[in-house]
């Protein structure tokens, strides 16, 4: 990490919470449904489609597991009824991954089933390295039931073209991310010029084969490289949409939109936004770098 950014990131919990929330709110929907169902609402109006997350992750009983379980399901009913055009995007340690396989299963299982009935979505987030083996595994058992349900993968990690090939079979709904925890060196691209090689590698792999790819970046370099694969192959827009952050250059998501392809824009909410947005800050100095740029170039909170 270079001396700037470690800086940040060790003075970060002495800005005051209200200005991490202030910037967070560009990231963050709200802490209530109704909240991110609005945002939903407006980025519908705009062509682009949602995925909605409930903040959230590493929980540490079976109860909160079930609570989660609860608001993911509420979350995809109240979809339905306000006939959104939108998806949900779970992490499996808020259901239960490191309390036990099987629970953290059957919990994943019951959402997937949810969602089919509803004509829905469930995309799965991959998290740090120590669940992608468990993750993968989850995917691949319900993938082989199911085919509403989708699983991200990272670039940054030398594993991901061997996971790529291992799940093609399973004709995946694969979401390609560069990945944004911090990950030693001995697993994990580090440098940005081979984590986007890596990245063109993959999206290759993936765009020629029987996938729906879901390539989730900001990176205009790899956002111009997909657009050069899909007049390549002649790509039609039921193999692969583009997918983005909310908040995180949205001028370059209209481009993306104008141009005519799907662009679907990842929504948290959540009462945990403090907790989230601090460890996405400690996770990523980059964006850590980006608080301290919106809050001097702010002039009120
Ligand atoms: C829809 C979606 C889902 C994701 N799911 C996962 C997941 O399941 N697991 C996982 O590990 N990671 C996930 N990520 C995060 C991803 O791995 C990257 O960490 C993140 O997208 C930044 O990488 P980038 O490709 O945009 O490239 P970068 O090189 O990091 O960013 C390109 C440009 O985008 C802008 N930018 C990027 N991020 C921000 C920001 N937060 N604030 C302001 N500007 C920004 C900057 O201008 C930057 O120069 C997801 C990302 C997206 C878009």
């Amino acid at each position: 990490m270079n001396p700037l950014n470690e800086l940040i990131v060790r003075t970060l919990p002495f800005v005051p919470k209200k200005v991490i929330r202030h910037f967070a709110s560009r990231y963050i929907a709200g802490e209530k449904l109704e909240d991110a169902i609005s945002v939903v609402k407006k980025l519908n109006e705009q062509k682009k489609l949602a995925t909605i997350d409930v903040l959230g992750e590493n929980i540490t009983s079976e109860s909160e597991a079930i609570e989660a379980l609860n608001t993911y399901k509420l979350v995809l009913n109240t979809i339905k009824e306000n006939n959104l055009n939108s998806d949900l995007s779970i992490k499996l340690t808020q259901l239960g991954l490191k309390l036990d396989y099987d629970f953290c299963y059957s919990n994943v299982e019951e959402l997937v089933k949810l969602a089919k009935q509803l004509n829905n979505i469930v995309e799965i987030d991959m998290e740090d390295s120590s669940t992608t083996e468990a993750t993968l595994k989850i995917y691949k058992e319900l993938r082989s039931k199911y085919d509403n349900v989708g699983v991200a993968i990272q670039a940054y990690l030398k594993r991901s073209e061997s996971d790529i090939k291992s799940l093609l079979p399973l004709k995946p709904r694969i979401r390609l991310c560069k990945g944004i925890y911090i990950e030693p060196e001995t697993i994990a691209f580090k440098r940005k010029e081979l984590i986007n090689h890596n990245f063109k590698h993959l999206l290759n792999i993936l765009l020629q084969s029987d996938a729906y790819t879901c390539i989730a970046t900001h990176d205009e370099e790899l956002i111009n490289e997909a657009y050069r694969l899909i007049a390549e192959y002649n790509l039609t827009d039921d193999k692969f949409e583009f997918q983005m952050l909310l908040g995180v250059r949205p001028e370059l998501g209209n481009r993306i939109v104008s141009d005519g392809h799907k662009l679907r824009i990842y929504v948290p909410f959540g009462e945990h936004w403090y907790a989230y947005s601090m460890r996405r800050f400690r996770e990523n100095p980059q964006i850590a770098g980006y608080v301290f740029k919106s809050i001097f170039t702010r002039n009120s909170f």
